[in-house]
Formats: structure tokens, sequence, C-alpha cells
């Protein structure tokens, strides 16, 4: 983690736009993308733990929750090929691009036995933000772009995502079940160790 600050000042941005904006989806959206547009379009500040891929699943590691939980932070890590099924979130959420690249598709709400109506497919490229909700569409399925290489996306979240009671959604059917989808680790990592800076100006 060479440069942590970059993500303590975006951790500190977001909270005080939280503080200002409450609720209101659409500046969330619009100041909290510029901060999250200019934290991914600088990879220098993720901590190695937090973005190593598994075999089989993609990884979600929580790398700060606000106290509150009006917000959270989590890196996604896409191993080659790997993608979600097709799911919701239920509360505003943004995906902003860092390594690599993701292809999104997003689908209509379900109308029972009916298959779903899927968009076409839209790649993600780093340095880009994407954005879900109730309101601008909550429903799709994400994949890592590439099938020889890893990518990595920061997402943030109107809730402790982890702990969000959603639905995953056969697209054939339109059937939902409810999911709950935690994190990779235990642990977050520690972004607030600024000793060393301190005890060079002792
Ligand atoms: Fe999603």
């Amino acid at each position: 983690m060479k440069n942590p600050s970059r993500f303590r000042t975006f951790v500190a941005g977001f909270t005080r736009l939280i503080e200002r904006a409450g609720s209101d989806e659409s500046r969330i959206f619009n100041e909290g993308g510029a901060l999250l547009a200019d934290l991914v379009s600088h990879d220098d500040w993720l901590p190695p733990a937090c973005a190593q891929p598994h075999p089989q699943y993609y990884q979600q590691y929580l790398l700060y929750c606000d106290p509150l939980e009006r917000f959270s932070v989590v890196s996604f890590v896409w191993g080659p090929g790997q993608k979600t099924p097709v799911h919701d979130h239920t509360v505003w959420g943004m995906v902003g691009m860092m390594r690599g690249a993701e292809v999104c598709r997003r689908f209509s709400r379900p109308a029972f036995g009916k298959p779903m109506q899927a968009s076409e497919p839209e790649q993600l490229l780093p340095g880009r933000v994407d954005r879900v909700s109730p309101a601008v569409g909550d429903i799709h399925e994400v994949a890592n772009a590439h099938d020889d290489c890893i990518s990595i996306s920061i997402h943030v979240y109107g809730a402790n995502i982890g702990a969000v009671k959603r639905h995953v959604f056969d697209a054939a059917t339109g059937a939902e079940k409810p999911f709950v989808s935690g994190y990779s680790s235990a642990m977050i990592p520690n972004f607030w160790d600024r000793s060393a800076e301190v005890r060079a100006m002792l």
C-alpha cells in the first residue's frame, strides 16, 4: 500500500457528502461518483491482501464501513472468466473500475414465469463509474471482461452491503431467491497507521 492517504481522503470526502446529502441519491451519484472516479483512476493505494483472487469465486473485501452503516466500500476481485449471478442491491451503489475491465448486463424486473429481458453487454473501463439502485435499475449480472487476467473494481453502497438481504434471479424463469453476500475476509485493512509520518516530524 504505497499511498493509503488516497483512501483516507476518499472516506473523509464521502462521509462529508453523506452528512450533507442524506438520502438525496442523485447528489450522491453526482458528487460521490466524482470522488470514486478520482479514487479508481489512481491504482496505488489498495493493499495486496484486498487484491487477491480466489481460483473459483470472485472476492469481496470490505475496505471500510461507515459507523452508522450509511455507506460501505468494497474491493471486488475477479479471477479470469469469473462472474456474478443475476442479482439486485436494494440500495444505491456505484462501481468504479480500477484494474482490467468488467462486462455488465442489466435486467428488467422479473414477471412471474417469464424470461427476464437483458440489455446489450456494456464494458466498464478503468476510471469509469457505473450506477445501480432501485430508481435507476437495480438488477444486473457482472463478469470479468478478461479470460486471462484479474480485474478489480471498487464499489460503494448505501448500506453495510455484505449484510443486506438481497435477491438472485434465474433469468430464464424470473424466479428469485434471497441472498446475503457477506464478505470474503473477516479483517479490514488498516489505512490509518500514520505513525511514520508523525515520527518523522519528532
Ligand atoms: Fe452488483
